[in-house]
């Protein structure tokens, strides 16, 4: 996206894509039954962008019986992988439409999701050449729709490099993606029994990790599925089936009277409304020093009202729709909660078709006022005197949660103390604390918000196998 002919390039490879019908079913070794299908929508205009035929229950247990490890060579399984990148990369155009019209993605989020995903299939490929553990059998990886590609993708690619076979059930409100998706993989070469999709809601999910015939399970999702889906592998799984777990946040910043503003209020604004809020690594609640409490709130809602709001498909828009209509009811009602009790101090218009939530921030007294993850452009903001670093530190770490955390200060030894105190997998310094870097900077959360090991990062793949120590922690929090 660096110059004008890129651009044109991209908007002339999705212009077929917009306007058309898309369809999803599940994608089975053998026979489909299937159920009535279903509309999708997109979340930017409300309207059916193509249907869904979501996975029964005969086709879960279809599926499990047919589920055959990928018996390739590491080397074969590899190029196969490196194969489905490629395939990837080729079908930019219609990636990108289906990102903005089913999952109401931004150019730039499009572009940086697909990104994501072809890293993620070609870091797992390198990695599994120098596996040298068995796979553990069938493993199922269940998705979020907020990475309705790279997050899918990374899950399948690390299972299926390891050489298990995998059970994909994607989020339910980004079926059509994920079908495009296994869809190249099978052209590359991924046997159709190595890799089998079911699409479907959390029933489906809920059989597919409630099987004694599951060897372990990848999960992407909110914490209290995650909770769930550890029961059920608990009261019906072998012992030591691993969980692997990547869920939600409370995510904090830190700005301290050091700072400087102008680049605060960017990665503020970045970290809280890019992707409309929806990141699992987005900024939840603020903490500013009380002195330039003042300054940076009046440089954010200068800020905030500068935002472009509106169609996704849009190359100016900022700020794209929540999800769906749900979403938008949690979001809005949490809102106006604040709005009733005065905390309200900012709230932009949105249009008024589709699943718009108004980017908005609202006063706290420190992140545990939360209670849970807002998945929306919502950014809370409590202040702090001079002498009250460690209180912060406590309140953060008392909400148990531990994804990403940013700290804007020039001070070094502040840095450090925060390194050394703030429990989070991911800790961004005076930049913006959204993005991880598949195979350098790897991406995943403690205590509330995952088990560990980091994605994309060395070892992840080693959890997908028989392993000495893959054991470790098995079912794993949370
Ligand atoms: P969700 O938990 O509602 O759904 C995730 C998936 O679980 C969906 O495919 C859903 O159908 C399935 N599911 C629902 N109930 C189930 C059950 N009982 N058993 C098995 N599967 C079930 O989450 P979501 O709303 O799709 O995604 C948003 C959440 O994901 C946020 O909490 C966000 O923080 C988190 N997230 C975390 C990361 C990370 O890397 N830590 C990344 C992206 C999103």
């Amino acid at each position: 996206l660096t110059s004008r002919a890129d651009l044109a390039v991209i908007e002339a490879a999705r212009a077929p894509f917009i306007g058309t019908r898309f369809a999803a079913a599940p994608l089975l070794a053998g026979p489909v039954a299937g159920q009535a299908p279903q509309e999708v929508i997109n979340p930017a205009s409300g309207a059916g962008i193509g249907q869904v035929v979501t996975a029964s229950a005969a086709d879960v247990d279809t599926a499990l019986g047919q589920a055959s490890p990928w018996a390739a060579e590491a080397a074969t399984r590899a190029g196969v992988l490196n194969r489905a990148a490629d395939l990837y990369e080729e079908n930019f155009g219609q990636i990108f439409a289906l990102l903005a019209l089913e999952a109401g993605k931004t150019l730039a989020d499009a572009v940086g999701e697909l990104r994501e995903a072809v890293d993620f299939l070609r870091y797992y490929a390198s990695e599994a050449l120098s596996l040298t553990a068995p796979p553990r059998g069938r493993f199922t990886c269940i998705s979020p729709w907020n990475f309705p590609l790279a997050i899918f993708s990374g899950q399948i690619a690390a299972a299926l490099a390891a050489g298990n076979a995998v059970l994909a059930k994607p989020a339910e409100q980004t079926p059509l993606i994920a079908h495009l998706a296994v869809s190249l993989l099978h052209q590359a070469g991924v046997p159709a029994a190595a890799l089998q999709l079911l699409p479907g809601e959390g029933d489906v999910g809920a059989a597919l990790t409630s099987d004694p015939r599951v060897d372990g399970v990848a999960f992407t999702g909110s914490t209290e599925t995650a909770l769930l889906i550890r029961k059920a592998m608990v009261e019906n799984l072998a012992p030591g089936a691993p969980l692997i777990a990547e869920t939600g946040g409370m995510n904090a910043m830190v700005v301290d009277s050091t700072a400087l503003p102008e680049q605060a209020v960017r990665d503020i604004l970045a970290s809280s409304f890019q992707s409309a809020g929806q990141r699992c690594s987005a900024l939840r609640c603020l903490y500013v020093q009380e002195d330039i409490a003042p300054a940076i709130l009046e440089m954010l809602e200068g800020a905030m009202d500068e935002l472009v709001i509106g169609d996704p498909a849009r190359l100016v828009t900022d700020v794209g729709p929540v999800i769906d209509a749900e979403a938008l009811e949690t979001i809005r009602a949490h809102i106006a909660t604040a709005r009733r009790e005065g905390r309200l101090i900012k709230e932009r218009d949105v249009p008024e078709t589709g699943t718009f939530a108004q980017p908005a921030v609202i006063r706290v007294s420190g992140v545990g006022e939360m209670q849970r993850e807002i998945f929306g452009p919502v950014l809370h903001v409590a202040t702090f005197a001079a002498g009250q670093i460690d209180q912060v530190i406590a309140g953060i770490n008392a909400t148990g949660y531990g994804l990403t955390f940013g700290l804007h200060t020039r001070i070094d030894d502040r840095v450090q103390h925060f390194v050394e105190q703030i429990h989070a997998g991911n800790i961004y310094v005076n930049r913006n604390q959204i993005g991880a870097v598949v195979g350098s900077q790897p991406f995943g959360g403690e205590g509330l918000s995952g088990t560990g090991p980091k994605a994309g990062g060395p070892n992840y793949l080693q959890r997908f196998t028989r392993a000495a120590g893959g054991e470790a922690g098995s079912p794993g929090t949370p």
